[in-house]
């Protein structure tokens, strides 16, 4: 039996891609970012490693402001 395809997503601290079960999801309202801890906001979904250095880098992110 093929297993299905994981949906990878790549996380906007170091680039790397991980599927989106490893990866925190925000989501930017109103030019700041909400940890979506249960998948359940709307808006422009981010991804993001569950490690600090890749949060913290995420959140210093310039680019996460623009939106379009
Ligand atoms: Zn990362």
């Amino acid at each position: 039996m093929r297993r299905g395809h994981v949906p990878q997503r790549t996380c906007r601290g170091c680039g790397r891609k991980a599927p989106k079960s490893e990866l925190l999801r925000f989501v930017v309202t109103e030019g700041a970012l909400a940890l979506d801890q249960c998948g359940g906001l709307a808006g422009r979904g981010i991804y993001c490693c569950n490690h600090t250095t890749c949060r913290e880098r995420l959140a210093k992110s310039k680019k996460i402001r623009k939106t379009d």
